[in-house]
């Protein structure tokens, strides 16, 4: 297996056509996995906005000043506007804003993102992105598209990449029922590829001004497995979100 960075993308703007731009500039093989980072996908989908364009209700300046009190840092309301705007639910609203997406993704301030773009920007993760992987897949001549994000996670330090959408491709290789190296048979393990591809392409892709947004992640298999599309797990099964439901900050 082999990655590497489509090279040359100028500044993604809202309506560039982002497949026909990775098409002109690597020649693309039918089994190669496109991995497009959401902060290009967002550009090109116009979902870069103006802070001020969130003008903050009671409730986003309370979050913004419970925030402020606790981290000692000023926090701007307009910000929490947005990430509440952005959101299903607030999971956590101290020390920091965790929150569930409209597509299902638990991150940190909705996954809005603040660098890569212009002072008082704000780059709102695509809508929905695994339609955005169809819809690049479309216009390519790759089989399968992985739109990524970094994302922090519990329990470890550092952020990493993980998949926020995908088309072309099961999102977990299963591999219950198959077996280990003495016989037994596996009961639990399903091998989520879509993040671990992520993972590999944010390697290569970095995070500061690389310029370096789509990674093609070449010669790599899925191989004869059952797969599946679960990714985000549903609320009423996810038992650690719902224990983070009845938690208070308290310094
Ligand atoms: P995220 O992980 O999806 O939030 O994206 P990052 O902000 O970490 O950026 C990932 C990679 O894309 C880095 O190499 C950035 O330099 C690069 N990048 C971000 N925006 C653009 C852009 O508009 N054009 C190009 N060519 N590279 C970009
Ligand atoms: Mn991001
Ligand atoms: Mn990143």
């Amino acid at each position: 297996m082999e990655l590497f960075a489509v090279p040359d993308l100028p500044e993604i703007r809202a309506g560039d056509d982002l497949a026909a731009m990775v098409e002109a500039r690597v020649d693309l093989r039918e089994d190669d996995v496109v991995c497009v980072a959401s902060t290009v996908v967002s550009k090109a989908e116009g979902r870069v906005v103006d802070l001020e364009d969130f003008p903050a209700s009671p409730r986003a300046r309370e979050v913004a000043a419970r925030l402020a009190e606790v981290t000692g840092e000023e926090k701007d309301p307009r910000f929490a506007q947005a990430v509440i705007e952005e959101s299903t639910e607030l999971i956590m609203e101290a020390p920091f804003l965790l929150t569930a997406t409209r597509f299902g993704h638990v991150t940190v301030n909705a996954g809005i993102d603040r660098s890569n773009v212009r002072d008082g920007d704000l780059l709102l993760l695509p809508e929905r992105p695994s339609e955005s992987a169809a819809r690049l897949r479309e216009g390519l001549s790759a089989d399968r598209v992985v739109v990524t994000d970094t994302s922090g996670r519990p329990f470890r330090h550092g952020q990493r990449g993980v998949a926020l959408g995908w088309a072309g491709m099961p999102a977990s290789r299963d591999w219950r029922g198959e077996h280990d190296r003495d016989g037994r048979e596996l009961g639990v393990t399903v091998q989520n590829v879509v993040d671990e591809l992520a993972g590999a392409a944010n390697l290569v892709a970095g995070e500061g001004a690389d310029g370096t947004p789509v990674v093609v992640v070449r010669d790599w298999e899925f191989g004869d497995h059952d797969g599946s599309d679960e990714h985000y797990r549903e609320v009423e099964t996810d038992f650690v979100r719902q224990a983070l439901r009845g938690w208070e900050y308290d310094g």
